[in-house]
């Protein structure tokens, strides 16, 4: 089912999600995720530039925190690169319920608590 909402997000990126997933952003936390009205389940976008359809593009300052790169100053063909690559889907439940990341490139620390992953 999160595959699917991925497949449709890199395939129609102009188009609002289909049901049941939503498509929210908290303005506290500025982070955009997805969520399945469904079934509660939690899809966090952190992809560094996100097209929200009509001309708009969400930058997610998220990920460079995450990476260690500070936002606005890496030279512009990383971005290149990201936009290139399929994203990755990775999945946790440390925050007591169980939530999708999806992710330009594979971490070694869990972006929710910081705990290593293999
Ligand atoms: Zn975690």
């Amino acid at each position: 089912m999160v595959y699917a909402l991925l497949a449709f997000l890199l395939r129609c990126p102009e188009h609002s999600v289909p049901y049941p997933w939503e498509r929210c952003y908290n303005v506290m936390t500025k982070v955009l995720y997805y969520k399945n009205i469904d079934d509660g389940t939690m899809v966090i976008d952190l992809r560094p530039r996100v097209n929200l359809g009509g001309g708009l593009d969400h930058e997610n300052s998220m990920w460079n925190q995450l990476t260690g790169q500070s936002s606005g100053r890496q030279p512009p063909f990383c971005d290149y690169q990201y936009d290139q690559n399929s994203p990755v889907i990775f999945y946790t439940n440390c925050l007591g319920c169980l939530i999708y990341i999806i992710m330009p490139d594979l971490v070694q620390f869990c972006p929710l608590c910081g705990q290593f992953v293999s």
